[in-house]
């Protein structure tokens, strides 16, 4: 049997998918942790670079606001 186990039996890196590695675990790179860092860093899962419509959406289901007081 020629079978080729992976030295670390550890999960896939959670941002690409390869086999983590045991020095940058759970990711395979620093640069994987990086990104995962990154994306956390900014309050959510989003991609540098994807930043649109989603990102920003005004509030405007505020029934209140703009209601004088008429004392
Ligand atoms: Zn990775």
């Amino acid at each position: 049997m020629m079978s080729s186990t992976p030295e670390t039996a550890l999960k896939p890196c959670p941002v690409c998918g390869k086999p983590g590695q045991a020095r940058h675990a759970p990711f395979c790179s620093k640069r994987c942790a990086d990104i995962d860092l990154g994306r956390w860093l900014k309050g959510g899962y989003a991609i540098a670079g994807e930043t649109d419509t989603e990102a920003r959406k005004p509030d405007t289901s505020d029934p209140d606001e703009g209601q004088a007081s008429e004392d």
